[in-house]
């Protein structure tokens, strides 16, 4: 018997709901990723749960109905990294004109799915907080709804609910060789360790590398055409107080947002590049991070250059290519291949794809192997992920809840890891009766215990895993809390080896 029902190449946002899906099923399930979970595409999105307004533009009438439903589903499991969020749209001379915007926020708003968040309004920018910021010429604007999400917390998630569920997780594990018999043998490396599993199913979710994989690991006949397209994003000290985003327009066509971030921070982007080359090293280029200051100063009255960027982050979705001439209009819809010669074990591809729709995507991806594994129903739309279970998904009583539990801790920390771990703050902060007894604080407010519960519970190994991925401390920590926290991990994993 095979080791695995199951196999998963590739720890994103898409492997990771693929494994928790499956593993809820009663299969028997393995995700293999070659670095950390959501080293990828998936912690280097623009973090939004959205139907994808542009994509009205281009007649996707289909997949942004689906990710306006899938908006408030997603909403209602993780209402912890998941938050509803206002933009601002301001119409600009020269550009899509007042009333073909407001006639796309108009099929936006009743395309389908929308209970929970609010419709789209017009707003006097001249008399609106949201318009403070902006240069006097933006005198109205429209303001509709999405939601922001945790990209890198989400995959986590969802991996944390395979393993709860059976599946087995390796990271810093690479898939060099899947041979295929009537069952799969994959050969893997984990840090220069060598071993052998076997799956009655591979599903490649390779992302960016899915060519790769194709090619190099599994060997198969051409995958699907596959278009590589950058985009990336740059963060600045905060350019405005409240809580709205802004969906800018530039004379591209594009269109650029500008969200607030972190609490202390606003993130721009995103720029749209064919790619070439190894995704693994990809980044924002110079010329890029230009536009995006370009973008910002045309509509922001505070003017920045790339002297203010704190942090820039590029990544680059593999996407089916359906021909477009321009990348940025190519289709975002996901697409998948199921090759199962006669006699031999199945192989299923996965191209594209959103982080929004990521759930639906994995629902999709069992249903084209349902004649392959015994019939099971679809559970995940009602099943909360991990933290998620909130009662009413009021986060901010669970903040209410938290701070009367742990009044000496500083209500920003309070705030910051209800909204990481939801109702698992408890497993995280514990018994502790002081700020102290949590141990070291590296940096910001990250603690000891903290990092030992990212270490045991969600996969984290190294200060990037920490800083970068399980959460965005990164932004705030120095080199020297950085090397502190360095050596207190390798230390914990050396005296974990040692047990
Ligand atoms: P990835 O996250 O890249 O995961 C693939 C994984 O496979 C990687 O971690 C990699 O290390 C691993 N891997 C590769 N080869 C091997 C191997 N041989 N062995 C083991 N592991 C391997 N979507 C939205 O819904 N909202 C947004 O706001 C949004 N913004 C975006 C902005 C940008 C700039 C980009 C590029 C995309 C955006 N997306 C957004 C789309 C979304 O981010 C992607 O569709 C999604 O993250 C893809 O996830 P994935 O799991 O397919 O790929």
């Amino acid at each position: 018997m095979a080791d695995y029902d199951l196999a998963v190449i590739g720890g994103g946002i898409n492997g990771a709901g693929i494994a928790r899906d499956a593993a809820g099923r009663g299969l028997r399930v393995l995700i293999v990723e070659q670095s950390d979970l959501a080293s990828g595409t998936s912690s280097a999105s623009t973090k939004l749960i959205h139907g994808g307004l542009r994509y009205l533009e281009h007649g996707a009438f289909k997949l942004v109905r689906e990710a306006l439903i899938e908006r408030e589903v997603l909403l209602k499991l993780a209402p912890h990294i998941i938050a509803p969020l206002r933009f601002v749209l301001p119409p600009n001379p020269g550009m899509r004109s007042s009333f073909i915007l407001r006639v796309g926020l108009f099929i936006y708003d009743h395309l389908g799915g929308r209970k929970i968040l609010p419709a789209t309004k017009t707003l006097d920018l001249t008399h609106h907080e949201v318009g403070v910021p902006l240069k006097r010429r933006y005198r109205f604007g429209f303001q509709y709804s999405d939601c922001a999400v945790d990209d890198a917390r989400l995959v986590v998630l969802n991996a944390i609910g395979a393993a709860e569920r059976g599946a087995v997780i390796r990271t810093r594990t690479r898939c060099v060789r899947a041979e295929r018999t009537d069952t799969w043998r994959l050969v893997l490396n984990e840090r220069g360790h060598r071993d052998v599993v076997t799956a009655r199913v591979l599903v490649n979710a390779a992302g960016p590398w899915v060519g790769e994989v194709s090619e190099t690991v599994v060997r198969t006949p051409g995958p699907s055409p596959i278009r590589l397209v950058k985009g990336s994003h740059i963060v600045v000290k905060k350019l405005f107080d409240h809580d709205n985003a802004y969906i800018f327009q530039n004379s591209d066509r594009r269109i650029v947002f500008a969200i607030p971030y972190q609490r202390d921070f606003t993130l721009i982007g995103t720029t749209d590049q064919d790619f070439k080359g190894d995704p693994a090293s990809v980044g924002p280029s110079t010329e890029e991070i230009n536009y995006l200051c370009d973008v910002s100063n045309e509509y922001f009255r505070k003017s920045i250059t790339p002297l203010d960027v704190v942090w820039a982050y590029a990544g680059v979705r593999s996407l089916y290519d359906d021909g477009a001439a321009k990348p940025e209009d190519a289709t975002r819809d996901y697409h998948f291949t199921l090759d199962q010669p006669e006699r031999e074990a199945p192989l299923l591809t996965v191209y594209g794809g959103k982080i929004t729709t990521y759930r639906r995507l994995a629902e999709d991806a069992m249903a084209k192997l349902a004649h392959f594994f015994a019939a099971s129903a679809p559970w995940t739309a009602h099943a909360p992920l991990p933290g998620g279970d909130i009662i009413l998904g009021d986060i901010e009583a669970l903040i209410a809840q938290s701070r009367r539990k742990w009044p000496f801790l500083p209500e920003p920390m309070i705030r910051r890891l209800a909204r990481a771990y939801g109702t698992r703050i408890e497993q995280v902060i514990g018994h502790v009766h002081s700020f102290e007894e949590l141990g070291v604080c590296f940096g910001a407010d990250l603690t000891a215990a903290e990092v030992r519960y990212l270490m045991a519970n969600e996969w984290a190994q190294d200060v990037d895993d920490v800083l970068w991925r399980r959460s965005k401390l990164g932004l705030r920590f120095s080199p020297q809390e950085r090397d502190a926290l360095a050596n207190f991990m390798a230390d914990a994993s050396k005296n974990k080896a040692a047990e």
